[in-house]
């Protein structure tokens, strides 16, 4: 066996072989990194890898076999719910944001079809909302209709309220929003929803264990939780402000019987009687304990101080990016996201000029009104670095200034290579090779083949994008 190899290697040689596969990964330790990795320091991570070891073996796909594990579940429900003032509130575990929310368009539509008879159910949500609502009206069949937001990037409440139909089944709003991590008119939007007997999630993956503990300081938070009368389901990560190590989410439903269009069992075979509860059926126990261990290792006095540190860091970068000239931070960041434009020039060379000094920021795309930006998510781990973050930014941004003229981004070669994969000249293997990126190396830069995704209309660049990864994923 050539892939394998006959024998096996010592435990030793696997410690050497991570040093050696992971070397080109984010050095996220650093704190210059501005995305996926969400951690609390040093001891919590401690906590997290003993807990997420001594449960790694069991499985939640039958609680009653693992009482432990469905103990664990209950409680980080329990907590959560308390966070989001749902005092009836019942929910599950789940793997992350994309599994909640797939489980809360799954309970919306056998919502709809048992008890509005709606046979073929459609989702209202804002431009702004996650991909991952997108990705379950994609997976169950479900049309979508996905409402442009108001000039502060939040929610329109007028328009969705007239895009409701008598076939919708949910309406959608985020607290905050990924990309400009505004907080939607959540009390507009449930109105809107209860008043034709329709649900309404909110989806506060990134929200959900930030904004409590900045209430619980005092800060003034928009209202956005269970409080909120027409809330029917929220979706809170453990993963993202939880601190938790990745693969935990929570889905709540504000009302128990809502639940029971999430659940699943089956009969109709020789085996067991399966009932799953979630997506998932085996489940480690690893990230359930993984969660339960950091939640009451963290506690909440530490949350409220971290997460104060977050906001308070949020704030002052963003003070500090709008002193710099040319910079401009879209609308007003809620909570620990926030992402800035540029009027005069091309921010996706921004964002690979502060790679080239060990920063990770991520290029966003524009979108109808929603210019092209760069989005920071910020972490405990980051707050040490902000003041070196913006002078590497203002220098950056003075670089590009005198070695950019405006309106290079018209005369770029980039957009004759844009339209010629427009006009059907270029295959996407041939576009994605002569924009020079290598699906086999994923680091490098960036700019040029966001320019391109950038000008491609929205189907193209997500068949190129497609293309990538399956390239990426076949190079061995
Ligand atoms: C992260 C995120 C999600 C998706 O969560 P995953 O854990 O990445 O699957 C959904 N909504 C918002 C607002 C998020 O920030």
């Amino acid at each position: 066996m050539k892939a394998l190899g006959d024998d096996g290697l010592t435990a030793a040689a696997i410690e050497e072989a991570f040093g050696e596969i992971r070397k080109d990964d984010l050095d996220w330790k650093s704190g210059r990194c501005f995305a996926y990795v969400f951690s609390a320091g040093e001891d919590v991570q401690e906590v997290a890898k003993r807990a997420y070891t001594a449960f790694m073996t069991e499985n939640a796909l039958d609680p009653t076999s693992f009482p432990s594990l469905v103990r664990m579940e209950n409680d980080l429900v329990e907590i959560a719910t308390e966070l989001v003032h749902g005092p009836a509130a019942v929910g599950n575990f789940t793997s992350g944001g994309t599994e909640s929310i797939l489980l809360a368009v799954k309970t919306a539509r056998d919502h709809a079809r048992a008890e509005r008879n709606i046979e073929q159910p459609d989702l209202v949500v804002p431009d702004s909302v996650h991909p991952a609502f997108h990705k379950a009206a994609h997976y169950f069949g479900l049309e979508i209709i996905s409402v442009p937001v108001r000039k502060d990037f939040r929610a329109d409440p007028e328009a969705m309220a007239a895009a409701i139909n008598e076939r919708t089944a949910l309406v959608v709003g985020s607290a905050p929003s990924y990309a400009q991590g505004v907080i939607d008119p959540i009390p507009e939007l449930a109105e809107a929803a209860a008043q034709r007997g329709v649900l309404m999630h909110v989806d506060a993956c990134v929200g959900g264990f930030f904004l409590p503990f900045l209430e619980q300081s005092g800060a003034s938070v928009p209202a956005f939780d269970f409080r909120v009368p027409g809330v029917t389901s929220m979706s809170l990560d453990l993963h993202k402000h939880g601190y938790c190590p990745k693969g935990a989410s929570v889905i709540l439903y504000a009302q128990p019987a809502l639940r029971r269009h999430q659940l699943f069992a089956h009969k109709r075979w020789s085996g067991y009687g399966i009932t799953n509860a979630t997506v998932q059926s085996s489940r480690g126990g690893a990230s359930v304990a993984g969660a339960w261990a950091v939640l009451r290792h963290i506690g909440a006095t530490r949350y409220r101080k971290l997460q104060s540190e977050v906001r308070a860091c949020v704030l002052e970068l963003c003070a500090g990016i709008e002193a710099i000239d040319g910079l401009r931070v879209l609308g007003e960041p809620d909570g620990s996201l926030l992402a800035f434009c540029s009027d005069t020039f091309d921010v996706f060379t921004l964002v690979d000029a502060m790679r080239e000094r060990d920063w990770y920021v991520q290029p966003q795309f524009a979108h109808r009104h929603v210019p092209k930006s760069v989005h920071l998510t910020v972490t405990p781990i980051n707050v040490p670095h902000r003041e070196a973050f913006l002078a590497d930014l203002a220098s950056c941004v003075s670089d590009l200034r005198s070695t950019a003229p405006t309106g290079s981004v018209g005369a770029d070669p980039m957009a004759a290579l844009a339209a010629a994969f427009r006009s059907g000249q270029l295959s996407i293997p041939d576009a994605i090779a002569s924009i020079g990126a290598d699906p086999t190396k994923t680091a490098g830069a960036s700019a040029a083949i966001n320019r391109v995704l950038d000008q491609l209309p929205p189907e193209q660049a997500e068949a190129v994008l497609r293309e990538y990864f399956h390239q990426m994923y076949a190079a061995g």
